[in-house]
């Protein structure tokens, strides 16, 4: 389905969420004070406009109560990134995601009623230092302190058995959310389905029970 997003803020942050909002095929509006950053917009966004989101009179122009999701993407100036998510909560805007820069910026955030604060740079480093510990872990998100999804190369025990043979869950309690083989993507795996031999699995649980699994070979 179709959605609205509008983004605030071009910077480098703002530009990927941006165009890959618009690769997906949703509708997106993207708006920056700086002229230069909406002129490289215009490819990779429906609408670009030239505005400052700290502005409410600006924002109501542009339509920005219509949209079903905002993301403030304003990075250092953390007075307007704040000012800005404030005056979209105010006009009713249900989900605002702010990017925050630091755990100050996050505090205020948190209280103003951000809807999802995002630390672009906390959670890249988080999944790269992931990579590099583990050379089973292909892909690693942080769901809370405690849980998170791991994408893992299939342990050698599991080769040729079956998900109710391996009870996965009663033995390590984590679960196998998805199953990719090659270019086949299992997402909701059967007690009967095999694990084969370079399958890639995609793990949920405690980051204590998926470092178990992930340690067993
Ligand atoms: P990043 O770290 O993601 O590259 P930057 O701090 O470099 O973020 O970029 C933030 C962008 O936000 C800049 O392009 C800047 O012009 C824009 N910006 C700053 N203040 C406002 C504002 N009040 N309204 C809209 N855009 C803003």
């Amino acid at each position: 389905m179709k959605k609205q997003f509008a983004v605030i803020g071009l910077g480098r942050f703002g530009v990927s969420v941006s165009t890959e909002l618009h690769k997906l095929g949703h509708e997106v509006l993207a708006i920056d004070t700086n002229e230069t950053k909406v002129n490289e917009i215009v490819n990779d966004s429906t609408h670009s406009s030239v505005a400052d989101g700290t502005d409410e009179k600006a924002m109501r122009e542009l339509g920005i109560t219509n949209f079903d999701h905002v993301i403030v993407a304003i990075g250092d100036n953390i007075q307007a990134s704040i000012l800005c998510t404030l005056l979209l909560k105010e006009m009713g805007i249900e989900s605002v995601w702010v990017k925050a820069q630091n755990y100050y910026h996050h505090k205020v955030l948190d209280k103003i009623g951000a809807d999802k604060i995002i630390h672009p740079e906390h959670d890249m480093g988080n999944r790269i230092a992931q990579h590099l510990v583990s050379e089973k872990v292909i892909d690693y998100i942080e769901l809370s302190d405690d849980f998170s999804i791991v994408e893992i190369a299939a342990p050698k025990f599991m080769n040729e058995r079956t998900l109710i043979e391996l009870d996965i869950r009663a033995k390590f309690g984590v679960t196998i959310l998805g199953i990719k083989r090659g270019k086949n993507f299992n997402i909701s795996p059967m007690a009967e389905d095999q694990i084969l031999e370079n399958d890639i699995l995609i793990v949920i649980g405690h980051k204590n029970d998926l470092k178990r699994f992930e340690e067993t070979t």
